[in-house]
C-alpha cells in the first residue's frame, strides 16, 4: 500500500512548518514534543514563537526552566515542557548543540520515547526507520487487520507491523512515515472515516470485511477534564504563567476553593518539578 499512499501524500499533504525545505532538527524535535498530545493548530503558532525565541537547544537550557513551562502556554500537559528543556540542556552540553541523529543516542536523551526518536531521525535526517503514531496505528489496523480501531499501543509489535510495510528507498519511506500519518490525521479519522477518499480503500482490509464492530480491548479513555485536579493544577499554572508572582495563601484559597483538591494538585505539581516552594508562596521553577 506504499505507493497509493506515497502519491496520495505528494497532492494532498498539508503545508506545515515542519515539512518545509531547511526546517531545523531542532525545530522538528520541538514540534513532536508539542505535537504528542495537542492538535496540529494549536501547535503551530507556539511553535514558531518558540523557535524565534529559542532558535537552537542551547538557546532554551540558557533559560530557567520555568521559562520554557511560561513559553507552554495552553498546549497542555505541561510536563512535556520540562522534559523539552531537560533534553536542550543534554543537547547543549553532550552534544555540541546538533540534535543526533542516530535512534539510540536520541533514545537516551530526557523526554524523548520511542516515537519521538524515529520522528526526528526519519524527519529531520532522512533516515529509514518505522515511525508510529496514534494515526499510522490506526490505519494499519484498519487496512491491514481489518479492525476498527488499534487498541492499546504495543510498540514492538507496532513498529514491526509498519516495517513491513516501510519501502526500501530512503525518501519513499520518508513520504511513506509521513503520509500514512497524515492519511489517519485527514482521511482515516477515528470517528469518520472518508473511505471514499482514501487511496487505500480497494486494499483495506475492515471496509472489505464490512465494517465489523471492533471487541478487542480499548485505548483508556482520557478522564472528564472539568472539575479535574488536571484543571486545577491547570488554574495554578496558568495563575503563574500570568503574574509572574508566587502564590499561598488566600490567592491559592480562592484560586482552589476544595482543601482536599488544592492540596494534591500543589503536591502533584511540586512532585513533577512544575512549581517550587519560596518563602514568598509557590512560583514556578
Ligand atoms: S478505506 Fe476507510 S477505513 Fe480503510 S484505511 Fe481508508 S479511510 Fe481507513
Amino acid at each position: 500500500m506504499a505507493e497509493p499512499i506515497i502519491d496520495w501524500f505528494a497532492e494532498n499533504g498539508r503545508d506545515l512548518p515542519w515539512r518545509r525545505p531547511g526546517f531545523s532538527a531542532w525545530g522538528t524535535l520541538v514540534s513532536e514534543f508539542m505535537l504528542q498530545q495537542t492538535p496540529v493548530v494549536r501547535v503551530i503558532p507556539r511553535l514558531l514563537e518558540w523557535l524565534e525565541r529559542w532558535p537552537t537547544p542551547a538557546d532554551l537550557a540558557a533559560v530557567p526552566p520555568g521559562e520554557a513551562v511560561r513559553a507552554w502556554g495552553r498546549l497542555g500537559y505541561p510536563r512535556r515542557a520540562l522534559a523539552l528543556h531537560a533534553c536542550a540542556t543534554a543537547i547543549a552540553a553532550e552534544h555540541g548543540n546538533e540534535v543526533p541523529e542516530d535512534v539510540e543516542v536520541l533514545l537516551g536523551l530526557p523526554g524523548i520515547g520511542p516515537y519521538t526518536a524515529r520522528a526526528v531521525a526519519a524527519f529531520a535526517y532522512g533516515h529509514r526507520h518505522p515511525v508510529v503514531d496514534v494515526n499510522v496505528r490506526r490505519v494499519l489496523a484498519r487496512a491491514v487487520d481489518g479492525l476498527g480501531q488499534p487498541g492499546p499501543a504495543r510498540t514492538t509489535q507496532d513498529l514491526a507491523s509498519m516495517d513491513a510495510h516501510l519501502p526500501g528507498g530512503i525518501r519513499e519511506a520518508r513520504a511513506f512515515n509521513a503520509g500514512t500519518m497524515e492519511l489517519g490525521a485527514i482521511v482515516c479519522t477515528a470517528r469518520a472515516p472518508r473511505c471514499d477518499e482514501c487511496p487505500i480503500s480497494a486494499l483495506c482490509a475492515w471496509r472489505a470485511a464490512g465494517y465489523p464492530e471492533f471487541t478487542g480491548p480499548r485505548t483508556p479513555v482520557q478522564k472528564r477534564y472539568e472539575g479535574s485536579d488536571r484543571q486545577a493544577r491547570g488554574r495554578i499554572l496558568g495563575e503563574l504563567r500570568s503574574t509572574n508572582i508566587p502564590i499561598g495563601g488566600a490567592a491559592l484559597t480562592k484560586l482552589i476553593p476544595d482543601p482536599d483538591q488544592r492540596d494534591r494538585s500543589v503536591a502533584g505539581l511540586l512532585a513533577d518539578g512544575l512549581i517550587v516552594d519560596t518563602t514568598d508562596g509557590y512560583a514556578l521553577p
